[in-house]
């Protein structure tokens, strides 16, 4: 993408009180982040493999914040082990709540100029709209698509089927690449959100916008090898090393 294009995609998020920022790459992205955040904030972490590839975590660490992340290695580890209670699960969500700065990705940016989500739990996503004095989110050029309806379209064709193939959840769509709006107990959309304006409880919104692609997220037409790229920068960009399927490896 054209940063033109990008730089389009900014000035309707700015029209919309976003406070935004266009950079080359990921270790821009990591200077912007670091750049917006305050040494010595508290910051909440969103579930995001782009936060984890551009490394804002641990530099945020480093300038002395206090990181709260509900999905850092260390408790995964222990939520797959069984060994953390659902109710410190719940009090850390709510710890990065209210955090001076929420630092997240996003599934989907529409060029439209609107962020959609979507979450199991919805921790995520309320972060995004209320709790914290400001949040930060960083979208890799892959998460652009037009509009709203595109972006509900990618969200449950692509976005859950890709999470639910890397995080081994028994879902249809892991199977399919198709929603069948399932009941199944390891489903991983339970709230979506469309956030066309920047939330007014938040003292600053900003999205930083990266000309290159980051996290999961892919249109199916694209060529094969872009989508190869995405998955392979996934896998080793990131902790999660877990043997990701690849699309419609299962679909048979
Ligand atoms: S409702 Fe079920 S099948 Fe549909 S996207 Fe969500 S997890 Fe997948």
């Amino acid at each position: 993408m054209m940063k033109k294009q990008l730089e389009a995609v900014c000035d309707r998020l700015r029209h919309h009180g976003f406070r935004t920022v266009v950079v080359a790459d990921a270790a821009e992205a990591r200077e912007a982040v670091l750049r917006l955040v305050a040494p010595g904030s508290t910051v909440g972490v969103g579930d995001s493999a782009t936060l984890r590839q551009i490394g804002s975590i641990e530099a945020l660490e480093e300038q002395g914040c206090a990181v709260v992340d509900l999905f850092s290695r260390r408790i995964s580890e222990l939520t797959n082990a069984k060994s953390i209670s659902m109710e410190k699960r719940k009090n850390i969500a709510r710890l990065a709540m209210h955090c001076d700065v929420f630092l997240t990705g996003t599934n989907v940016v529409t060029e439209s100029g609107a962020l959609v989500n979507i979450d199991g739990y919805g921790n995520r996503v309320a972060a995004m709209i209320c709790g914290p004095k400001e949040v930060v989110v960083v979208a890799g050029r892959n998460k652009i698509v037009a509009d709203v309806e595109a972006a509900l379209v990618r969200l449950k064709s692509v976005i859950v089927p890709a999470h639910a193939r890397t995080k081994w959840k028994n879902t249809p769509c892991a199977a399919t690449d198709r929603c069948s709006d399932c009941d199944s107990p390891e489903r991983l959309c339970g709230v979506t959100t469309i956030i066309e304006r920047a939330p007014g409880y938040l003292d600053a919104a900003h999205v930083v916008l990266v000309d290159e692609d980051l996290g999961l997220g892919w249109d199916p037409s694209w060529p094969e090898d872009r989508i190869a790229r995405i998955l392979a920068s996934y896998e080793a960009e990131t902790w999660l090393k877990l043997g990701s399927r690849k699309p419609r490896d299962t679909a048979s």
